[in-house]
């Protein structure tokens, strides 16, 4: 079961936890605001209500987690969002990313590779608050065609390699932030796709994700 209830006890967790992340490194205020904003504990089954604020990760259910706050609010700063701007991401999972890019004012585009994960968004009343998030089942290697070009691409799996369709579907001038790696232990890597259609790669901290995996599930 899921919580429904957002309390004065969640949203003083929510607070300092929002007090932790600034002091690990996150400033943009916007980034920090949508934390502090989020009910991260409807994201997660209520076995979870005691810890749901404390900067881990925690599993969701098919072998996959809702990343660490700390990680969301890094990767989402790295892709500096503005409103209005397209974005995809890989890997639905608990959908508590889309909906952080979502209350940044992005038009999110998000893909889940596991059935049941998407399936079990669907029916996650708490996310018809956000018609701006578009879901998708399918392969994020193949990205979403049909609704290119991307202002920004975000990938929460670790990625062996970065995926050509997924550079062929970012803007010139886009960017698309990406752990890379194929062991337990990724780097951050932020590749801007620039005019001349060249990719300017900068390289930031360690983390660690599920794979990205290829194919449906
Ligand atoms: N953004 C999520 C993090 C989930 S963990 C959140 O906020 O909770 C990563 C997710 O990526 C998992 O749900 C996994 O099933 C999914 N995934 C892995 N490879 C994928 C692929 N090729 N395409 C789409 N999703 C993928």
């Amino acid at each position: 079961m899921r919580p429904t209830e957002d309390t004065y006890r969640h949203q003083g967790l929510r607070k300092k936890l929002v007090q932790g992340i600034h002091k690990k490194g996150i400033t943009d205020e916007k980034v920090l605001d949508a934390v502090l904003d989020i009910p991260r504990h409807f994201f997660l089954d209520s076995a979870f209500d005691e810890v749901a604020y404390e900067d881990r990760a925690f599993p969701i259910g098919e072998g996959q987690t809702i990343s660490q706050p700390y990680t969301v609010a890094y990767q989402t700063q790295l892709l500096e969002v503005k409103p209005f701007m397209k974005v995809l991401e890989i890997g639905t999972g608990s959908a508590y990313q889309a909906v952080v890019l979502a209350e940044m004012g992005a038009q999110v585009y998000t893909i889940e590779r596991q059935k049941k994960l998407f399936d079990s968004n669907k029916k996650f009343d708490f996310l018809k608050k956000y018609p701006s998030i578009k879901f998708f089942y399918g392969d994020g290697y193949e990205g979403l065609p049909t609704y290119a070009p991307f202002d920004r691409i975000l990938i929460t799996a670790a990625a062996p390699q970065i995926p050509p369709k997924l550079i062929e579907q970012l803007k010139p001038g886009g960017m698309m932030v990406i752990p890379l790696g194929s062991g337990d232990v990724q780097q951050m890597m932020r590749v801007t796709k620039l005019e001349s259609g060249a990719l300017k790669e900068e390289v930031f901290d360690h983390f660690s994700f599920v794979p990205m995996v290829g194919g449906k599930k």
